[in-house]
């Protein structure tokens, strides 16, 4: 059973949760590489290995997500993201494993290989795509407004008569949070156990925020003194510190409804760390830092990032060793990117088989930080 629920066992009463993944997630040293920034005590959380079908960090929100769309008789899920979203194939997988019909809408972002994967496999996997078509270079903002009303639209013409359940972008909601109030219990348990001592600094990209908040939540539900800094990777309509505190707030709101012995805190603007300085020029748009620590852990540990969010993550471990003095400090990387390979189901598609809007994506070139292997191709 996952930590959250047995250490609040009315919430496996009264929570509706499926178990997709497989926990707890390994924590792993990373000596190497914390030779080469000089942080001696670095150490990788292996969310990227969180789920066999796919891994990452949306795998612990959508046990939830899933999980209340089965109790409420949903026949199926609606979510939205950039076009190259994670969550949007993470949620198209793991719905169809049980049974959910997925819809997602989705908005432009820089080109890059990963973006072509991603519509490759969600189309593979069954989710039926809708591109909002907008500027490359709008802010995600206004993309998204048009994609929330281009869902209720979605709503009433669904065939089947049957409205999906909305799922928000990144799977923030309180009920996607909660996977990450769990996750922070589930590393207090690793510390106890003596897989990593307890931790100084959790170091983790921050895209809609569901992942920092759900963790700053659960570690203060711990005897953990860890801080959470969050590597802001989307605009600032995004990731900011009120919008943190509200999400934190509706999360712990949740929580103790359902069971009134998980507590109410209160959180103030000192228990965010939000860093806004790796963010580059737009969301999904690769920075030079970024692709410098994505080599340097290929390098050193063999591990792949990416270059919009872990990249950004990393990157701030390795500013921060020095001008921070890390040295002495246990640092937690948490990998939120899934690394299982899908090249056995990518190597038989055609991308003219998607709808017409998304083979632009593999028309045009990727962003040109988007370095390729000469001897395979991008996808
Ligand atoms: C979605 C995602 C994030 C951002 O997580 P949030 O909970 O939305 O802040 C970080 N890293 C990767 C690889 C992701 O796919």
């Amino acid at each position: 059973m996952i930590a959250l629920l047995k250490r609040y066992p009315r919430l496996a009463a009264t929570l509706p949760y499926v178990s997709l993944g497989e926990f707890p997630t390994p924590v792993q040293r990373l000596e190497c590489l914390g030779k080469a920034i000089g942080v001696e005590q670095l150490y990788i959380k292996r969310d990227d290995i969180s789920g066999r079908l796919y891994g990452g960090n949306k795998v612990r929100k959508l046990e939830f997500l899933l999980g209340d769309a089965l109790s409420r008789n949903y026949k199926g899920v609606l979510t939205f993201g950039g076009v190259g979203s994670n969550h949007a194939l993470a949620t198209a997988i793991y719905a169809r494993q049980l049974g959910l019909k997925c819809i997602s809408v989705l908005v432009n972002q820089p080109n890059a290989c990963s973006v072509r994967r991603n519509i490759l496999l969600s189309h593979h996997y069954g989710a039926e795509l809708h591109l909002v078509p907008t500027k490359l270079d709008s802010p995600l903002t206004m993309p998204l407004v048009r994609a929330t009303k281009t869902a209720r639209v979605l709503r009433q013409r669904l065939s089947d008569g049957h409205p999906p359940l909305v799922i928000p972008a990144g799977g923030s909601s309180p009920t996607g949070v909660i996977g990450f109030v769990n996750a922070a219990l589930e590393l207090e348990e690793q510390v106890k156990k003596g897989g990593i001592p307890e931790p100084d600094y959790i170091y983790v990209a921050a895209g809609t925020m569901g992942t920092a908040a759900g963790l700053t939540l659960g570690l203060r539900a711990t005897g953990l003194k860890t801080r959470v800094v969050s590597i802001r990777v989307t605009g600032r309509d995004f990731v900011n510190a009120p919008a943190m505190l509200a999400l934190l707030d509706r999360t712990n709101a949740l929580l103790s409804a359902k069971d009134s012995g998980f507590p109410r805190y209160d959180f103030s603007a000192g228990d965010i760390g939000i860093r806004d300085e790796f963010y580059g020029r737009q969301y999904a748009l690769y920075t030079p830092e970024g692709m410098a620590a994505v080599a340097l852990i290929g390098e050193k540990e063999g591990i792949k990032l990416d270059g919009t969010y872990t990249g950004k993550a990393l990157a701030a471990i390795i500013r921060d060793a020095p001008e921070q003095g890390l040295r002495g400090k246990v640092v937690l990387f948490w990998n939120t990117l899934n690394s299982r390979d899908f090249s056995d189901v990518l190597g038989g598609m055609d991308y003219r088989d998607l709808p017409r809007g998304f083979r632009r994506y593999f028309e045009e070139d990727v962003q040109p930080l988007d370095r390729r292997d000469e001897k395979t191709s991008c996808v």
